[in-house]
């Protein structure tokens, strides 16, 4: 007999084995949590949901979505400089199909671990497999990271490298070709994204504005520049890549349309006051990914690409928007 939504929730999201935090009051189990936040902090709060069909294929590896579903809603609190403690999950499922929910559950709870966050509570129904996830983090109001600090004259600075997540899923749809031993590195950079959030508490009193690189690198830094009411200046020619990238990018036209135009890399894109440059990249040395600079903020409004000899880099198309 197929186990009720009730056993569907012991078995796969109540899960007492791992870490419980103590400032988990009531957890999972009662109409609603109790948590308690620091003293001082102020709670940063931030839901995404994932639909089977448009975030991933129906039939995408379950510990991958596990993973990504909480990566993406980790990389937001990271882009807020916040430290992750407490998750809720909603899921709708076609049907209570048990190996996808050990697997789901299995890539969740190993994310969840690696930064001490607690599932306090969820729902779960029947429907069009879909999940949604709310994250809470803490961080101090004041130091919080946000997108409409930056002022002309602020570095633009990215972590670690982009365009993989975007060459991955080319790669799936049959539009590029990867060679076998660069197959699974840039696999994981799509499927099992890493948030920044060591590196977004790092940015605290440091970065005057960040986000995460979810929709491409254009369109999200077009949103720092917006809110900030500034422009940029971005140098093409300077985007930071990987190995396997370049190894599978050696024209540098797709290298760049891929790297500023895709999204998935959940990498952090911020500002920073000139005067803060050399504590930046003092910090980043201890980084596990490379910090990079690529632009620079300027008070005229739009992003204005540069190529190093001066002339201008047009791109075709910005991220991706989902009622485009
Ligand atoms: P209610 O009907 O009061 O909303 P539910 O029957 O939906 O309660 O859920 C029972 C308990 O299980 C609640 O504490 C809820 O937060 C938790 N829960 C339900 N689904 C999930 C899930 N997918 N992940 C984590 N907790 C869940
Ligand atoms: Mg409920």
């Amino acid at each position: 007999m197929a186990a009720s939504e009730f056993e569907l929730i012991r078995r796969y999201f109540e899960q007492t084995r791992f870490p419980q935090r103590p400032d988990v009051i009531l957890g999972i189990g009662d109409d609603g949590a109790l948590l308690e936040a620091p003293p001082g902090q102020t709670l940063a709060v931030t839901v995404d949901m994932l639909v089977a069909g448009v975030h991933f294929p129906l039939d995408a590896d379950p510990e991958a979505v596990g993973h990504k579903a909480l990566a993406v809603n980790l990389s937001d609190l990271a882009a807020m400089g916040a430290v992750p403690a407490w998750v809720t999950l909603a899921i709708a499922l076609p049907e209570p199909d048990e190996p996808w929910l050990q697997r789901f559950s299995r890539g969740f709870y190993a994310l969840a671990e690696r930064f001490q966050v607690q599932l306090v509570g969820g729902d779960t129904t029947r429907g069009p497999l879909t999940i949604s996830i709310q994250a809470h983090g803490f961080v101090p109001a004041s130091e919080a990271l946000r997108r409409d600090g930056a002022h002309p004259g602020d570095i633009i600075c990215v972590t670690g490298t982009l365009g993989d997540a975007g060459l991955a899923l080319a790669a799936t749809q049959g539009r590029m070709a990867i060679p076998d031993d660069r197959e699974s590195y840039l696999h994981d950079r799509l499927h099992r994204p890493s948030p920044r959030i060591p590196q977004g508490i790092d940015l605290r009193g440091l970065a005057s504005s960040a986000i995460d690189v979810s929709d491409g690198l254009a369109q999200d830094l077009s949103h720092i520049l917006e809110r900030s009411r500034a422009g940029a200046r971005l140098y093409v020619e300077r985007l930071p890549y990987s190995a396997a990238f370049s190894a599978c990018c050696q024209d540098i036209e797709t290298a760049i349309r891929l790297a500023i135009g895709s999204g998935d890399d959940y990498e952090l894109c911020f500002t920073v006051p000139p005067k803060h440059r050399e504590r930046l990249f003092a910090l980043a040395e201890r980084w596990d990914c490379r910090c990079t600079e690529i632009g620079v903020i300027e008070s005229e409004p739009g992003l204005r690409c540069r190529r190093d000899d001066g002339t201008t880099y047009r791109f075709a198309r910005g991220g991706y928007d989902h009622f485009a």
